[in-house]
């Protein structure tokens, strides 16, 4: 698809280059905001899985530049945000980055000594797995991206502070609603109105963290797994029982963001241009070191492997 049909197919493409963004999945943490208010007292975030950065990028514009042009709040630390990614990050004013896996004891650690002894108000994860396009295969590996999200939320998030994480709903979405109600007494599903309709993602918000009394971040994998385990087998009492019956748990679900706005499943008309044609912009911030350059290299030594080949057998 060329940039002038998705900027006509994808409105929120369009807008995000329009705003300076780098991707457009800056508006379902804005619209997620606009909802719940997340960002209202918090000073220190853990942004994982971040790269492009267009969650970075709200962090920075909303919490620490702010902060930064404020001349009253001169005297205050500044707003600390830590993005965490596979993948390098072009950089961003106020975040630290940290490159790495968040599934790996390692990079929790780097994050930890980031923070020297204080804790998190907020950690956002709108981390993503390759998608294979199997279901419940996709479903798992991104129920294990959450596990390990909420892994760093025991050890880094303050008592009250929230975790926002991105969800693939599906057969095993209640499961993990009552694993997160183990830590969050407030736990909504969201869905923003630039997630598109036909896509399975939606976005816990879960408020309030609120850790079982004696709760060593240790025993994090125990207390989960007593209450049902990641592959939907559900050999402990305490989840089959609230899944069925009269005690079925019923799951908050919310679409947030200004519903009469944009609708991401829908074309809108590029807008007329005096005197002239459209010109489509150019994303904001490409990819420094993305997945498929690898890929691309490999493909354009082997044609010209090819090529070399067939301007041999021409010469033979
Ligand atoms: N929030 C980002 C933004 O606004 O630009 C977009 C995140 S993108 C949808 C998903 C990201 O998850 C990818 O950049 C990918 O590298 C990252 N990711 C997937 N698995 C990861 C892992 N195990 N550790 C760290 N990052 C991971």
């Amino acid at each position: 698809m060329g940039k002038a049909s998705r900027d006509k197919r994808d409105i929120y493409y369009r807008k995000a280059k329009e705003e300076g963004w780098r991707a457009r999945s800056a508006f379902k943490l804005l619209q997620i905001d606009e909802e719940f208010n997340i960002f209202e007292g918090v000073k220190h975030v853990v942004d994982l899985c971040a790269a492009p950065g267009s969650w970075s990028q709200v962090l920075s514009r909303k919490l620490y530049l702010p902060a930064k042009l404020a001349p009253e709040k001169k005297d205050e630390s500044l707003p600390l945000i830590v993005a965490i990614d596979l993948q390098p990050m072009a950089p961003i004013e106020g975040v630290i980055q940290v490159q790495g896996d968040i599934t790996n004891a390692r990079t929790a650690e780097v994050v930890i000594r980031h923070f020297d002894g204080c804790k998190a108000d907020l950690v956002v994860c709108d981390g993503a797995p390759d998608v294979t396009g199997l279901h419940d295969m996709d479903e798992f590996v991104q129920s294990q991206l959450i596990l390990a999200g909420l892994t760093i939320v025991t050890h880094v998030l303050k008592e009250g502070g929230k975790f926002i994480a991105k969800i693939f709903r599906g057969k095993d979405t209640s499961l993990l609603y009552c694993q997160l109600k183990l830590f969050f007494p407030v736990v909504t599903f969201a869905k923003p109105k630039s997630s598109r309709n036909s896509s399975i993602e939606a976005f816990a918000v879960c408020e309030n963290y609120s850790p079982p009394e004696g709760f060593n971040p240790k025993d994090l994998h125990l207390l989960l797994e007593k209450v049902g385990s990641p592959s939907g087998i559900e050999d402990t009492d305490c989840c089959s029982g609230w899944l069925e019956g009269p005690n079925k748990v019923y799951i908050p679900f919310l679409a947030c963001g200004d519903l009469s706005g944009y609708d991401s499943d829908r074309s809108y008309p590029l807008p007329k241009v005096a005197g002239g044609n459209y010109q489509s912009l150019d994303p904001v911030q490409p990819p420094i070191a993305p997945p498929y350059k690898r890929a691309l290299e490999l493909k354009k030594a082997s044609n010209q492997g090819i090529r070399e080949l067939e301007n041999l057998s021409l010469d033979s």
